[in-house]
């Protein structure tokens, strides 16, 4: 008998038919004995909806009332699962965010909890009951509703599972867990039985848009057991977790992320004085956009080149910006380039394992492929090249570092 915190994702909500295979999933592990608190998202589309309704009628809509309406997605669906429970004979419970007490800061739309509540979902968790919650929403210090920004509901289920010392907190979504890298590019994809949460946070910073990043986060601040898997299929799922000492065999690479979604900017011929760095990436933060690779060349003439990567969408904006701060600091040129992709290998293993740039680079090479930036970390290596060598690249290197056969187990 364990408790877990199940939380249901959109699609798996979707419609009436999907709530009632979600109540049948969720009778099962009654039927187990065990203690479940569900978590809920809106049904797949709601909260579009609802941001829609809200736009057609102001461009920039009050926050506050923003949260008033985006909480009613989930409203629906945490009435009608424990409807569907009911009918099946299960005893079940709803709660708003703000009935169980997830007490947040009143940042409204990007709101962070605080606190939560516990004594109530315990008295019904000992009465028998399912408790099931609406994802995405608490409540401020004053009784305001308030959101937790866009997938949410992630983030209330590890939450919960956190304070309640789930014994698992169950992300089921529309696929059966993570990937070595993504399925759509690479056909031999596997995957991956565990993964740790520092590994997931490189994944999902670089583009497996799985979880929403802050609920791993959460999850790694208070070691809750993560597992995604899906609603629709049965399986294990990825367990995303601490790291595991007993784990000889760890691979050096557990998967390969990638993101489309970056442009490159360099500046030419900037003078090789203190400041420079701040003088350029100043105005660029002052206009909210966020800079990823940073790479500065050694000055050979007493000038240097200053290369940067930003999202694809603030690409025009950053190169204006930069063109005028050319103009101030006396730097030659201005050069962009929005057809890039960055491609990373991710893994713990790295830490023990020397090589593993150098492999990535051989194999690269071997499909004849420029490297543009290198960047590295701990646990991943970087590399920008250009967008059209992405999927070649990505298949390489998963051959390269053997993540074909992550899933075979040979005697
Ligand atoms: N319904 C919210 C959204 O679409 C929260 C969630 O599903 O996690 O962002
Ligand atoms: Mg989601």
């Amino acid at each position: 008998m364990a408790l877990f915190v199940q939380k249901y994702g959109g699609t798996s909500v979707g419609t009436v038919e999907r709530i009632e295979a979600v109540a049948d999933k969720v009778k099962r592990f009654r039927d187990e004995g065990h203690d479940l608190v569900v978590v809920l998202s809106a049904m797949s589309g709601e909260t579009n909806r609802l941001i829609g309704l809200a736009k057609a009628i102001q461009d920039e809509p009050c926050p506050r009332e923003m949260d008033v309406l985006v909480s009613t997605g989930e409203q629906v669906t945490i009435a009608l699962l424990c409807m569907a429970l009911e009918k099946r004979g299960l005893s079940a419970r709803s709660y708003t965010g703000g009935q169980v007490r997830i007490l947040t800061d009143s940042a409204h739309t990007k709101a962070r909890i605080q606190d939560i509540e516990v004594d109530g979902m315990r008295a019904d968790l000992s009465a028998g009951r399912v408790v099931v919650v609406a994802g995405f929403q608490g409540m401020d210090a004053k009784g305001n509703i308030t959101t937790l920004g866009r997938g949410g509901s992630d983030t209330t289920g590890v939450a919960l599972a956190a304070a309640l010392k789930a014994d698992e907190c169950q992300i089921y979504t529309d696929v059966d867990g993570v990937y070595t890298t993504d399925p759509r590019v690479v056909e031999g994809a596997t995957r991956l039985d565990r993964i740790t949460f520092e590994e997931m946070l490189e994944m999902a910073s670089l583009g497996s848009k799985i979880l929403q990043i802050r609920s791993v986060e959460f999850a790694g601040k208070y070691k809750v057991p993560l597992r995604v898997l899906s609603s629709f299929v049965d399986g294990p799922g990825t367990l995303i977790t601490i790291e595991d000492e007993d784990t000889v065999e760890k691979p050096v690479i557990s998967g390969i992320a990638f993101n489309r979604d970056e442009a490159k900017l360099t500046v030419i011929g900037v003078p090789d004085i203190p400041g420079v760095a701040s003088r350029i990436l100043g105005p660029i933060s002052r206009a909210n956009i966020e800079v990823d690779m940073i790479v500065q060349n050694v000055a050979a003439d007493k000038t240097t080149d200053f290369t940067f990567t930003v999202h694809r969408n603030d690409f025009v904006k950053a190169e204006a910006i930069l063109r005028q701060v050319c103009a101030e600091l006396g730097a030659r040129e201005v050069v962009g380039n929005n057809k890039i992709a960055k491609v990373s290998i991710v893994g713990v293993g790295m830490r023990s394992h020397a090589g593993v740039a150098t492999k990535m680079f051989d194999s690269l090479a071997q499909d004849n492929i420029n490297i543009q930036m290198i960047s590295t970390s701990e646990i991943k290596v970087s590399v920008v090249i250009a967008e059209k060598y992405l999927e070649l690249a990505v298949r390489g290197l998963h051959s390269a570092f053997e993540l074909d056969k992550a899933d075979t187990v040979s005697e």
